[in-house]
């Protein structure tokens, strides 16, 4: 099993997701499992709209408006206007969020974002799965959040590794592409949990952990780890690979590569981890790989 993890930028707009296809077509998607952020910056604007409702309730609803904006833009550009079923999908998410919001009494600042920030990831799935499918990628749209358990640690949960565990291994049977959200999970009571910013590649690091996968790709709009910052350095090399030693230094060093959780659960089972560039699919990209056996850590 294979998994891949595409960030907000790599779908950002419509050409993004177009060009997630054009990918897959290129890697093939035999054994393969998409995890998917939410689009651009919509995060940032989920948590405007929260801010709205704990801080300034009459604004609530042009914040929400600006994200459903931006999602209805994408979904004009990526489907026939009329009779396609991602439309009410992406309304009726619209709609839950606004009756949380109408139906909520938690004062619970947290426990309030991770019920509304969570559907970024929601509506960017659905809508690539859609696009996915349309375009003959057969695929089948997962809802993480019955897969990995958290405790209520809203905005910052711990994972409950022994009931994950036994629901991912649950899908190692199945043989269909599964497009899922990264950044989510559920607790106790079912409720949305988030395993902090820039979870998603933390969850595909979890996925992966669990179904003892033989590699995590981390899909970006870069062509992989670079030895130096290009914002400084005029001249910088590709680091064709590393060990996951390195990255954390990297990643210590200012140069943010990988999400600090993603890592461990790599290492345990061994896992390398790919960083390939969403534009140039072919190009190799970063590896990183465990610190034994390669000469390197
Ligand atoms: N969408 C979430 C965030 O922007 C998770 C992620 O992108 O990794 O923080
Ligand atoms: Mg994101």
């Amino acid at each position: 099993m294979r998994i891949f993890k595409f960030g907000g930028a790599s779908v950002k707009d419509a050409e993004g997701v177009r060009n997630l296809v054009r990918v897959l077509e290129e890697t093939g998607t035999e054994k393969t499992f998409l995890v998917v952020s939410a689009m651009g910056k919509t995060t940032n604007a989920m948590e405007a709209v929260v801010d709205a409702y704990f801080n300034d309730k009459p604004s609530v609803s042009s914040a929400l408006e600006a994200v459903q904006t931006y999602h209805f833009g994408i979904l004009r550009e990526l489907f026939p206007p009329e009779g396609h079923p991602v439309h009410e999908k992406v309304r009726s998410l619209f709609e839950e969020v606004r009756g949380f919001l109408a139906w909520n009494k938690s004062p619970k600042y947290n426990f309030v974002y991770d019920q509304v920030v969570g559907y970024g990831e929601l509506l960017s799935t659905v809508i690539v799965s859609a696009y996915l499918n349309d375009s003959g990628i057969r695929c089948s749209w997962l809802d993480i959040r019955n897969y990995i358990k958290t405790d209520s640690n809203y905005r910052d949960v711990s994972v409950i590794w022994e009931k994950t565990q036994s629901a991912v291994s649950e899908l190692s049977n199945r043989s269909e592409l599964f497009v899922t959200q990264g950044f989510l999970g559920s607790d106790e009571n079912n409720f949305t949990t988030t395993l902090g910013r820039e979870g998603s590649d933390y969850t595909a690091a979890i996925i992966a952990y669990c179904l003892n996968a033989e590699s995590v790709t981390i899909w970006k709009d870069v062509p992989g780890v670079l030895n130096a910052d290009p914002r400084y350095f005029e001249e910088t090399r590709l680091l064709e690979l590393i060990s996951y030693r390195e990255a954390i230094e990297l990643a210590f060093y200012g140069a943010k590569v990988l999400h600090p959780k993603t890592i461990r659960p790599c290492v345990e089972n061994n896992i390398p981890l790919r960083i390939k560039n969403t534009f140039n699919p072919t190009h190799d990209g970063t590896v990183i790989v465990p610190d034994n056996g390669n000469g390197n850590g």
